[in-house]
């Protein structure tokens, strides 16, 4: 159930609806909207409306929440856009998030050259592995610990917010020492323990679709990280599985438009690991970017043909300034502006 307080509700009436709804033995969500505050109450329904809140002082209205994903839904938030603050970032409502860097880290040259470049580019966030999901099991699986300190050096020199992938919960704690942001990879999308465990840490988390999911499956999935009270969730399109050879995956634009009517958080977009191929990836940011995405996630390496991962799919790095300048123009279309990263390279020493 969905509590719509009034514009004039008091912080004493919001607390006094939110003892009660716990009272009840449901969770209290709180959103406060720039105008009014919503109560989301997840648990029992029948106990909640028993409660017959609609008399309490404060409170509007009291609705039901028509959607199986409740604190992710779109309703909840009452037409507010989530925006995140990150690392000094700002990702969501008007604000443009480009993360950008390499599929893997490889060596610390690989990395902090390619930190330094998309820094200097205008990126927000830097990406890249350290811990690698592949299709065969003898494939090189990423540096791993080795990888974390690289990223940790990365950060350090350039100031951007570093998002990093977790397979297993056993590795969640050294890399929450570095991540700005896990992200949930694709073959990981509904591993609920994962998620859950994600959810607890607090940590910012940005949830790739599935290769065969659907947009409901996505936004369940992010209900199990928002239900343990972590409300920094992104949501990354990153291509279906479809009949279609001739790429990679198939990138799924209208998800953009369709999960911002069904939610409130921002909607990333991955081109690369759509595309599997380098010159797509430019016309299909520009196109996400256009349609409203909230921010890019791309593959950029100094030397792609030598790229232990993902060469064929990874920007040259020395082209990425004139890419990022072009999603920047697209992004505007979109209506959104890529905010220059507050923590400059003087400041830094880099
Ligand atoms: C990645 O971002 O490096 C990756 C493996 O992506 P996905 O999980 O979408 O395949
Ligand atoms: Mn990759």
């Amino acid at each position: 159930m969905m509590i719509v307080m009034k514009p004039t509700a008091t912080p004493q009436e919001v607390e006094s609806v939110i003892a009660r709804v716990r009272e009840a033995g449901a969770r209290a969500h709180v959103i406060n909207g720039e105008e009014l505050t919503v109560i989301g109450a997840i648990g029992d329904r029948e106990h909640v409306a028993r409660l017959g809140l609609e008399a309490s002082p404060g409170v509007d209205r009291v609705l039901p929440i028509s959607k199986p994903y409740k604190l992710a839904s779109a309703e909840i938030a009452h037409g507010q856009r989530t925006v995140l603050e990150i690392g000094g970032a700002l990702v969501g409502g008007p604000h443009f998030a480009l993360i950008a860097g390499p599929c893997t880290v490889e060596s610390r040259e690989q990395t902090l050259d390619t930190a330094r470049i998309v820094r200097d580019a205008g990126a927000t966030f830097f990406r890249g592995g350290a811990y690698k999901p592949r299709t065969s099991p003898y494939a090189f699986q990423g540096l791993g610990q080795e990888g974390l300190r690289l990223l940790a050096e990365a950060k350090a020199l350039t100031g951007l917010p570093i998002v990093t992938e977790v397979m297993d919960a056993r590795d969640l704690e050294a890399v929450l020492e570095v991540a700005d942001v896990i992200q949930i990879g694709a073959r990981n999308m509904q591993n609920y323990s994962l998620l859950t465990e994600i959810g607890r840490s607090g940590c910012p988390v940005l949830i790739k679709r599935g290769l065969s999911s659907t947009l409901e499956e996505l936004v369940m999935a992010s209900e199990y990280v928002l239900k343990e009270g972590n409300e920094a969730v992104m949501l990354c399109e990153r291509g279906i599985r479809t009949f279609e050879t001739a790429y990679r995956f198939t990138l799924d634009l209208m998800a953009i438009p369709v999960l911002k009517e069904m939610t409130h958080l921002p909607v990333i977009v991955d081109p690369s690991h759509a595309a599997g191929r380098r010159d797509l990836v430019l016309p299909m940011s520009l196109a996400a970017a256009a349609a409203g995405a909230d921010g890019i996630i791309v593959e950029v390496h100094p030397d792609p043909d030598q790229a232990i991962c993902d060469g064929p799919q990874q920007l040259v790095a020395a082209d990425f300034g004139v890419y990022a300048e072009r999603v920047r123009a697209a992004a505007a279309l979109g209506g959104k502006v890529v905010a220059d990263h507050p923590v400059s390279a003087e400041v830094l020493g880099a």
